[in-house]
């Protein structure tokens, strides 16, 4: 440990590494997660309106059955399921039947390895750095369920609060989150989820459309419990800017952008990422820059 402590680069590099591999289960989330749900409602539903369930099928949760392609239902070799390198290896396709497997695998895995790399970076070794992490794997997969689904769940969100508020009771003054402070992590969660349900509430008044999902409310919920209420304008302006332009780049791209709509969840999710790393320089900056500090 004091190893980590005293070489930085190495503890990135194995923080790294540790993210290939959460990378890695982070696909299993984002792909099962939905399709055990999906199957939860459907047999409540069932019992709700009377009706016998359907046939229970094979188990199916984060564990159980071991993956397997798509395709031909070949199950994946060990040998085949190293992060990245077994997809570059394989060059994007089935060993059993060629079929292609998406980019979207190692792309996860490399941006979680990534983004370990950053906080390890960042935080060095210490306290904050695990509670960063665990914040870290959250929002990816909170992010590849919502490109999916247009859905974030509650599964995820509420745990994400939870820890945070938790957190928060091992706050140590003048470090900077996380944990936030408890007092800002309790404001920051009630904050959030309110301000972004009147946002809604708003919005829909004005238009007669929803223009966002309970599960915003609850993520922003869970990020003001992290990173405290102040973060909050910060995280709610990245987001809105980098939604701006993304938005506007694909309705330029295609026509058909228009009306289709995009989630809110990922920039929410990039946003607060970008603020925990950077948000009190961010406002700092801002503060000095304006002559406010
Ligand atoms: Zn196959």
């Amino acid at each position: 440990m004091d190893l980590f402590a005293a070489h930085p680069a190495l503890f990135a590099a194995v923080a790294g590494l540790v993210g290939l591999a959460i990378g890695s289960f982070l696909n299993v989330v984002i792909h099962r997660l939905p399709l055990m749900l999906e199957r939860q409602w459907r047999t409540q539903a069932a019992e709700i309106e009377g009706r016998p369930a359907a046939a229970r099928g094979e188990p199916l949760n984060l564990v159980v059955p071991r993956s397997r392609c798509p395709a031909c239902q070949a199950q994946i070799r060990g040998i085949h399921n190293i992060p990245v390198l077994s997809w570059i290896a394989l060059r994007g396709r089935c060993a059993a039947c060629r079929a292609p497997i998406p980019v979207r695998y190692p792309l996860v895995e490399l941006a979680t390895a990534l983004a370990f790399a950053a906080v390890a970076c960042h935080f060095g070794f210490g306290p904050s750095v695990l509670l960063a992490l665990v914040f870290t794997a959250y929002l990816v997969a909170l992010t590849g369920i919502d490109l999916d689904r247009q859905l974030l769940p509650d599964v995820l969100t509420m745990p994400l609060m939870w820890i945070g508020l938790l957190a928060s009771l091992w706050h140590v003054d003048g470090q900077v989150a996380p944990p936030a402070a408890l007092r800002d992590a309790v404001i920051g969660a009630v904050a959030g989820y309110v301000f972004l349900w009147l946002v809604f509430q708003l919005f829909k008044l004005a238009t007669g459309k929803e223009g966002m999902g309970y599960g915003d409310f609850k993520l922003f919920a869970a990020i003001g419990a992290w990173l405290g209420w102040q973060m909050l304008p910060l995280v709610l302006l990245l987001a809105a800017a980098v939604g701006a332009v993304v938005g506007i780049a694909m309705v330029a791209a295609s026509r058909l952008g228009r009306g289709v709509p995009i989630p809110f969840g990922p920039y929410l999710a990039g946003a607060a990422w970008i603020a925990l790393l950077w948000g009190p320089d961010i406002v700092a900056g801002y503060l000095e820059f304006t002559g406010l500090r």
